[in-house]
């Protein structure tokens, strides 16, 4: 493909994309390039490369390939100083020679999730303050916090709320460096570093972003090289008033086999952490997504009462939740029928079971011996009056159906009671259930009140 060629591509674009998306993405992008199947362009960020890759790349290999039939591939690069860095991927040999030591001088992010925005994020109680921080952040003014320290459970949207930060900031600020990666990829990067003898490299180009983020930086504890140089980094952002977003599984103060100086320097800017969530945010995060999946799956219906089912016994996390409702999305449009309970119930089974609420055999025992008011004493002692030798049954039963103990495991902590024993009891009441309604019946409210 010639450069006229390309010309003649990006004439052809304008027409698809429209004015404006063609200003803003294809116009800056120039052919640099070809490489056996790979055509490469230069871009200015590695927003904007990112962003077109994901945006128009295959509308840009499509128009691409109908004309130099033997590109297979397209690349992007971002060029430093006007030249050209190359990607460890490709290294277009057609590309005009460059100078060496200008290239790997600016650092490109990791790319970002085009889902992960502040539109898609739903904004609940157990994580306002961490929208609040973060939406305080993207606004890109003077910086007032230095760290945002995002730190919560795993599922939980720290991820989804630091690439948000990332859109809003590239967005109002197409010129700014926002750098975006995992601990494990600073790690990675520092170690290829360490390899090539071009640390100084590495270190200018960390000192030259304008806004740095590392999630998961509980990853780095107990690598003490690694560590030393992120702190580093660290400090030489700090003193040039660039802003930091650092992402954990944890507080800063208990990430173990982490620096002292780097657990205070961590806190020394805004902590905030986001809670797990509770039923009214997962009933909107669910409430959301079907908005997304009705674009998706026109025409399948979602009867009442599957989400409010979902909200309440999915509550382990948002990925979870999410996966769950898209397994239920593909199904029923397999199946061919609308989104039931029942749909749900069976399409979910393993899912539903797994976050189900880990009880334990003394939880078991106190519920039961409080619900037929016997004492805890009696219902694991040996005295075999029916009084007591039927909630201890109960008890069997239901440790055996609701914790992944074994027999001989349940009877050891029924007084030392042999396997057989539990065996039987476990027997008896799988029969009473069904000839006796009020047995029944208490094993559904102690069920309900154990799962809770
Ligand atoms: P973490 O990084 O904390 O482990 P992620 O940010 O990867 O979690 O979130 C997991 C999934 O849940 C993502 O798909 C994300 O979009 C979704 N998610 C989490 N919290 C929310 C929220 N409040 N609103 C919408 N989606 C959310
Ligand atoms: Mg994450």
């Amino acid at each position: 493909m010639t450069q006229d060629q390309w010309g003649q591509i990006k004439q052809d674009l304008l027409k698809t994309v429209g004015k404006n998306n063609y200003t803003n993405w294809i116009e800056p992008l120039e052919l640099c390039g070809i490489a056996d199947d790979t055509a490469t362009f230069s871009v200015p960020t590695s927003f904007l490369g990112n962003y077109v890759s994901q945006n128009f790349g295959d509308l840009i290999l499509y128009k691409v390939s109908g004309l130099a039939p033997t590109i297979r591939r397209i690349d992007f690069q971002v060029a430093a100083n006007s030249t050209i860095k190359p990607s460890a991927q490709t290294r277009p040999t057609a590309a005009p020679a460059r100078p060496k030591q200008a290239t790997d001088t600016v650092l490109t992010s990791a790319p970002l999730d085009d889902r992960f925005t502040f539109d898609s994020f739903v904004v609940g109680k157990p994580n306002e303050l961490a929208h609040a921080a973060a939406k305080r952040v993207a606004e890109g003014g003077p910086v007032t916090f230095n760290p945002l320290f995002l730190y919560g459970g795993v599922g939980l949207g720290k991820t989804h709320l630091m690439h948000a930060i990332a859109w809003e900031l590239q967005s109002r600020g197409p010129a700014l460096n926002v750098v975006y990666l995992s601990a494990e990829q600073f790690m990675y990067r520092f170690v290829q570093a360490l390899r090539d003898r071009r640390m100084m490299d590495f270190k200018e180009m960390f000192r030259s972003v304008d806004v740095l983020m590392v999630d998961d930086v509980q990853f780095i504890a107990g690598k003490d090289s690694t560590q030393e140089e992120f702190f580093h980094t660290f400090n030489a952002l700090v003193d040039q008033n660039k802003q930091i977003i650092i992402s954990a599984d944890r507080a800063p103060g208990e990430i173990e086999n982490l620096e002292e100086r780097i657990k205070s320097r961590l806190q020394c800017g805004l902590v905030v952490d986001l809670h797990p969530t509770d039923y009214e945010l997962r009933l909107g995060i669910l409430q959301s997504k079907v908005d997304v999946f009705a674009n998706q799956y026109p025409g399948l219906q979602i009867n009442d009462g599957v989400l409010e089912f979902l909200a309440h016994r999915i509550s382990s996390n948002v990925r979870v939740l999410e996966g769950a409702l898209t397994r239920l999305y593909a199904f029923a449009s397999l199946v061919g029928h609308e989104i039931s309970l029942e749909l749900a119930q069976d399409c979910l089974a393993d899912i539903l079971r797994a976050s189900e609420r880990k009880v334990s055999i003394e939880e078991i025992q106190r519920q039961v011996s409080e619900h037929y008011n016997i004492r805890l004493s009696d219902m694991i002692g040996p005295k075999r009056v029916r009084s007591f030798a039927r909630p201890r049954q109960v008890a069997m039963y239901l440790c055996k159906q609701m914790t992944s103990r074994s027999l001989p495991e349940i009877g050891r902590r029924f007084g030392g009671r042999d396997h057989t024993t539990v065996m039987h009891g476990v027997r008896r009441i799988e029969e009473l259930r069904n000839q006796d309604d009020q047995i029944a019946e208490d094993i559904e409210i102690l069920r309900r009140t154990l799962q809770g």
